[in-house]
């Protein structure tokens, strides 16, 4: 369960309190403020604060005594110019904080991304809950054969059968132990932060996690993008909802030029100048590896 009636409880109760404020808010983030959204199987995201909004991009941008906003499509188009000109940091002038509830081997990723403030939930203080990420049938997959780093069509039947009573089995077994060697009342054990080692990758923690909207960008074009392994992309894609609400035009200039666009080579430029003119190129003649002519294809969607 990714939060406990008493969980919910908390945060019905958090969004029943209001504060008057001088500071920005945006009616599309308070609308999520607290709540949970589940994400895989025991997890979620939850927005906790945020600083900023679309203006205080161009607020920024302007270095303004004021609220730095002309009018919306002026703003729009000078965010637009600064995301297309990879003029950054005004957009680190806006924050978010979230606490999100994460197997392991998803918070290892993660914490790759180093431009963010983390604090994770501390597993020598306190015990851990008996949850494991197992996968839905319809993500248990077999290796890909072409690509090292991916996976391949579903497995099916008695071998996913198989494979999901080896993930199941495995983690209660280890929970089982980790709960007969934790010190408890009546029993000297072993201590938490030693207990928890025996624990598998799939097993859930939970960490609160500030980023500036710059660096969230970057995370979300790695994150969200196809080549990601699916269980951290699911998290990148219910954080990009919330952005969407809370920056509509950031996110809308993101989408375009980082998510949607592409980053050419000057080799690429020039083949797609030769193709215009009216030129058949191929891989053999366009000066690119096959991988790269691969991607390009993609790219300009031949
Ligand atoms: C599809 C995919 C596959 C991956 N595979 C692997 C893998 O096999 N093995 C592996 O180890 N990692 C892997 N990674 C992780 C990847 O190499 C990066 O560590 C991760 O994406 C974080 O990116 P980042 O460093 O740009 O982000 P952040 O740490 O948030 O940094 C953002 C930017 O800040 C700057 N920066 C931050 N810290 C420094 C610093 N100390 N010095 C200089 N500049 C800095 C850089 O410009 C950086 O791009 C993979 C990532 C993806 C998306």
């Amino acid at each position: 369960m990714p939060v406990s009636p008493e969980q919910q409880a908390e945060i019905d109760d958090l969004r029943t309190q209001t504060s008057p404020t001088l500071r920005a808010t945006v009616p599309g983030m308070e609308a999520h403020l607290y709540k949970a959204y589940d994400v895989l199987d025991h997890g979620f995201i939850r927005v906790i604060d945020y600083m900023g909004d679309d203006s205080a991009i161009c607020q920024a941008a302007r270095v303004s005594y004021g609220k730095g906003t002309k009018s919306v499509q002026n703003d729009e188009g000078l965010i637009r110019y600064l995301m297309r000109h990879w003029h950054s940091t005004p957009f680190e002038m806006c924050e978010i904080k979230l606490h999100v509830k994460l197997p392991v081997f998803v918070a290892r990723q993660w914490i790759r991304h180093r431009t963010a403030n983390v604090n994770e939930y501390s597993a020598r203080y306190s015990i851990l809950d008996r949850e494991f990420y197992i996968p839905a049938p319809d993500h248990l997959n077999a290796q890909s054969v072409v690509n090292n780093q991916g996976r391949g069509g579903l497995l099916e039947g008695e071998e996913a059968a198989r494979v999901l009573e080896i993930l199941k089995s495995d983690s209660n077994r280890a929970y089982d132990h980790y709960e007969q060697m934790i010190s408890v009342e009546g029993q000297d054990g072993l201590a938490r932060e030693l207990a928890r080692m025996n624990l598998p990758a799939n097993i859930y923690t939970q960490w609160y996690w500030k980023v500036d909207l710059h660096n969230l960008f970057h995370f979300l074009r790695l994150r969200a993008d196809a080549h990601a392994q699916y269980e951290i992309r699911v998290y990148a894609d219910a954080i990009s909802k919330v952005v969407a609400d809370w920056v509509p035009a950031a996110y809308g200039a993101f989408e375009d030029y980082r998510l949607g666009g592409a980053t050419m080579s000057h080799t690429a430029l020039d083949c797609i100048r030769r193709m215009l003119k009216g030129e058949e190129v191929t891989q053999e003649t366009s000066g690119m590896s096959k991988g790269e002519w691969r991607e390009f294809q993609v790219a300009i969607k031949v």
